[in-house]
């Protein structure tokens, strides 16, 4: 165990309370359908848009804080490793999704007609890789926060960061000390958003159980099975040997000391929402120092998204097969690029990663209004699947949060 952690009572209770608030929240969604539904969305819209509040404050402090502390040479170590993880567990994660659609081809022969296609929620699309890069680049920094653009958010900081590191002393100090101490405002500000968490979740969840048609769920039954095997592959059999392999951490410990991020990333289908309780959980419960995961964390909700990046390849591919154009090994590695590409581009909300699909889908030609209906379709279904990709992608920065910290020599993390 780790010393200094906080057992306070309601905490260590917490998660109870909020799997006890889902159970309820699918109870009275599948009976009290859509009217009862739309009654009590509001518990979970107020809670995602307490947290939601908090986040560039959160994103910001503690990105700052993280580089300026770590400073010169050892923040190219952190970033490297960093980046390495992030490349290195998503493209695993992809081919996982490459070989299951290639064996189960839910796509081949399959009629999507039952379910009813529904419009696509507004987000941008980077255009291309470097539409990509460039975009990070933040013209005017107060809109990126105001927008907010994570990428560019991300991007000024570590800069900021780092300057505040090369600053002499007494500057540093000053300048340190605030963001530290911004920071931990943050982090106590969260805590007591968190305390909610339980009437959030069941409002969230009694909306999603409410307002999901079943017929939808049995017309693409065969590709949902597909995506969700492929999620808890990776999420219980390759990030646990990552752990294992990489950072000598046994797995249940950090299952169970994430707990409470894993099932809020269920409840919201938003990394980004879910960052702030990720912090929390990453630095109170696993003991990653705040240096480690204050870099690590708000980048990885931001760019590494290992259940995504599988969701993207393997539902490119079921498109295509759907469409009866299947796609050869070039084009096959065409797609397990770019959906790594598209998982770094995809916002931290939820459903992201299915409008973020079309980039992929453009990157082998398919295109026109008979991919739009598929698309337009798979929303229909994609609230759970957005809800367990959501899940593996925050647990997945846990993860390389933990095996950082431990290569770093953190030997305090993931104790029993
Ligand atoms: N909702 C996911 C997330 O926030 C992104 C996605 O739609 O895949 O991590």
């Amino acid at each position: 165990m780790v010393e200094n952690r906080p057992e306070l009572p309601w905490y260590r209770r917490l998660h109870w309370q909020i799997f006890l608030a889902m159970a309820a929240g699918l109870v009275a969604g599948f009976v009290g359908g859509e009217d009862f539904a739309s009654q009590v969305a509001w518990l979970g819209t107020t809670f995602v848009r307490l947290l939601k509040m908090i986040i560039v404050p959160l994103v910001i402090t503690s990105i700052t804080v993280g580089v300026a502390s770590v400073g010169g040479a050892g923040l190219g170590r952190l970033f490297g490793k960093t980046l390495g993880y992030y490349v290195l567990s998503s493209l695993l994660a992809i081919l996982v999704g490459l070989f299951l659609v290639n064996l189960i081809r839910p796509g081949v022969g399959a009629s999507i007609g039952g379910a009813a296609a529904q419009e696509l929620p507004e987000l941008e699309t980077p255009a291309s890789l470097s539409d990509l890069l460039l975009r990070m680049i933040p013209t005017n920094v107060l809109r990126a926060a105001a927008h907010p653009d994570m990428l560019s958010i991300i991007f000024f900081c570590i800069l900021f960061g780092a300057a505040i590191a090369s600053l002499p002393e007494t500057p540093r100090r000053t300048l340190v000390g605030f963001f530290e101490a911004a920071f931990q405002a943050m982090m106590r500000l969260t805590s007591w958003i968190i305390r909610l968490a339980p009437i959030g979740v069941f409002g969230l969840i009694t909306n999603v159980a409410g307002t999901s048609g079943w017929d939808a769920f049995r017309a693409l039954g065969l590709y949902m099975i597909t995506i969700a095997s492929g999620l808890t592959i990776h999420l219980f059999v390759t990030l646990p040997i990552l752990l294992l392999v990489l950072g000598r951490i046994r797995p249940r410990i950090h299952f169970r000391n994430m707990v409470e991020p894993l099932t809020m990333a269920f409840s919201t289908s938003s990394s980004g929402a879910t960052l702030p309780v990720t912090l929390r959980a990453v630095e109170k419960r696993v003991g990653v120092s705040n240096r480690v995961s204050s870099f690590v964390l708000p980048m990885g909700a931001t760019v590494n998204m290992d259940g995504t990046a599988l969701y993207e390849c393997a539902g490119v591919l079921f498109i295509a097969q759907v469409m009866g154009a299947e796609l050869g090994i070039t084009q096959q590695i065409v797609v397990v690029i770019t959906a790594l590409l598209a998982s770094i581009g995809a916002a931290a909300v939820p459903s992201a990663g299915l409008v973020i699909i079309f980039l992929v889908l453009e990157a082998v030609n398919l295109r026109g209004p008979e991919v739009d209906l598929i698309v337009g379709t798979m929303l229909a279904i994609d609230r759970p699947l957005d809800m367990y990709r959501t899940a593996v992608n925050v647990f997945s920065d846990s993860c390389g949060a933990a095996i950082i910290a431990r290569s770093e020599g953190e030997s305090e993390v993931d104790v029993e």
